[in-house]
């Protein structure tokens, strides 16, 4: 089954189940200057949960496009390391605004995995995790699903830990939460990894595939939780990750989506090995790049704009140590367009721009480019210990560009860490020396806040024809 096929699929089930097909929202949420970027299907139907917002309809689903690079959910770090992971990747989901609720979401999702009029997915590679209070979730499978019971694992909200699961999903700081059961795929004994709320659960061997969400709460922001005037239903579940299954094979980077990609990149690094960290790296990174763009985000110093400098240099960076020739990134964009291009026709239209976008950042960035990969080297060869200090980490952003997650990039791949804490001071050190000369600072130095007014920019230039012209006129 195709990728779009499975996209459609899920829209006609859950369409046929009376719920509304919504269009994705853009990846700049709307009127939420609390959030990054839209992480979730939910994110444009937030203030449905809260009531606040009224539609026409109590049920809808969607195919809904994500960033996960910065705040709360953000897997930038994860993305060449893990099969499931990508920046950029589309959520499928349907959700109920106080209309139906766990019985009838949790049999919505397993009508649509295993019936074979459906998916057809075998019950027995599938697995569920339930809140660890949640009865009612564990009887539901249970009794009336008839999941037996070693295949359902109650699990609670591990604060704190990396990856492991955490039955209590929130969309960030704020704003709707609740309880959720997920839904894991058994990829097979061969790979690596124990189930959910084992301590192999981080391998690849058991993958999260579904995540149902009972959005009960609202957390405010001094950690209140206020019960929400209807409990409500918000699902997700990663389009990649199921096509991989569909498709038979176990990493999200093996799918349809992205075999163009990959070759398109083999051909411009001279990468030959599709299952290449850098490679993928570069074809994860080309697609929210490029969606970023499409947006209406532009590279910058702060905010929303210096999370995308941060991944478009990354990528740089990557096709670099491939030996790639230097502006070979914004290249990959009618390949992604070529793919993408019939989901998405923003893509197309704006082949052009989100090309130009790319080559300058590509072409500003050539210039320090290896001069700082030179310092970084001969800071790595010198080193006593594991750990890079943050003064040198600090040189090569303040000097070089280089974002410190690519200093920690590097850092990684040779088995080092890098001194974050000493980043941060060498940045804190400049700023009050900035300010004592009378200098304004601005916000540069962690990056990932959010600077309000100019960022909500690209987002009116998309609303506002006349000045999307003006955006794009080359
Ligand atoms: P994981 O534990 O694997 O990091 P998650 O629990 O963070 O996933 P959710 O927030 O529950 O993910 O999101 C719902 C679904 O979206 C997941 O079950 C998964 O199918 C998909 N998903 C989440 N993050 C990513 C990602 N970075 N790349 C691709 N798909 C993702
Ligand atoms: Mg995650
Ligand atoms: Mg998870
Ligand atoms: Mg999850």
């Amino acid at each position: 089954m195709k990728s779009s096929d499975i996209r459609k699929a899920f829209l006609d089930y859950f369409a046929s189940k009376g719920h509304e097909v919504v269009p994705s929202s853009p990846l700049i949420p709307g009127n939420d200057p609390t959030l990054l970027f839209t992480n979730a299907g939910m994110v444009q139907f937030k203030d449905c949960f809260l009531g606040k917002d009224q539609r026409s309809y109590t049920r809808a689903t969607s195919s809904q496009r994500c960033v996960r690079a910065g705040g709360k959910h953000n897997d930038l770090e994860n993305v060449g390391y893990t099969a499931r992971h990508h920046t950029f990747f589309e959520m499928l989901g349907n959700f109920s605004f106080g209309d139906y609720f766990k019985e009838d979401a949790i049999k919505f999702a397993w009508e649509f995995l295993t019936s074979p009029q459906w998916l057809n997915l075998p019950t027995e590679k599938l697995m569920v995790t339930v809140y660890a209070e949640d009865d009612e979730a564990y009887d539901i499978w249970n009794k009336q699903v008839g999941v037996p019971a070693d295949k359902i694992v109650r699990i609670g909200d591990n604060k704190g830990a990396r990856y492991a699961s955490d039955n209590f999903w929130a969309m960030g700081d704020t704003g709707p939460c609740g309880p959720c059961t997920e839904i894991f795929y058994d990829h097979g004994e061969h790979i690596w990894g124990g189930p959910p709320g084992s301590p192999e659960e981080d391998g690849d061997r058991f993958i999260e595939i579904w995540n149902n969400v009972f959005m009960q709460f609202e957390r405010k922001e001094n950690g209140d939780m206020i019960p929400l005037p209807k409990p409500s239903v918000d699902t997700g579940m990663g389009l990649e990750r199921i096509s991989a299954i569909m498709q038979g094979v176990h990493s999200n980077y093996e799918i349809d989506l992205f075999q163009a990609l990959l070759k398109a990149a083999g051909e411009l690094t001279g990468c030959k090995d599709s299952e290449n960290k850098s490679l993928r790296v570069i074809a994860d990174h080309i697609r929210s790049t490029s969606f970023l763009i499409v947006d209406g985000v532009l590279p910058s110093n702060e905010g929303r704009g210096y999370v995308l400098r941060r991944i478009i240099r990354r990528a740089i960076r990557h096709g670099h140590m491939l030996g790639a020739p230097l502006g070979f990134f914004h290249k990959l964009v009618p390949a992604l367009a070529e793919q993408m291009g019939d989901a998405y026709p923003e893509l197309v239209t704006l082949t052009a721009h989100v090309q130009k976008v790319l080559r300058l950042e590509e072409e500003q960035f050539a210039k320090t480019l290896d001069k700082g990969m030179g310092i970084l080297n001969e800071a790595i060869a010198g080193l006593k210990g594991d750990t890079i200090p943050g003064e040198t980490a600090f040189k090569l952003y303040d000097t070089y560009g280089f974002p410190f997650d690519l200093t920690a990039d590097v850092a990684r791949e040779r088995d080092l860490k890098v001194d974050e804490d000493g980043f941060n001071a060498a940045m804190d050190k400049q700023r009050e020396m900035a300010r004592a000369a009378g200098n304004f600072a601005g916000n540069y130095g962690k990056g990932l806040e959010i600077d309000g007014s100019t960022e909500f920019l690209g987002y009116t230039q998309l609303e506002n024809t006349g000045a999307v012209k003006a955006l794009f006129k080359d």
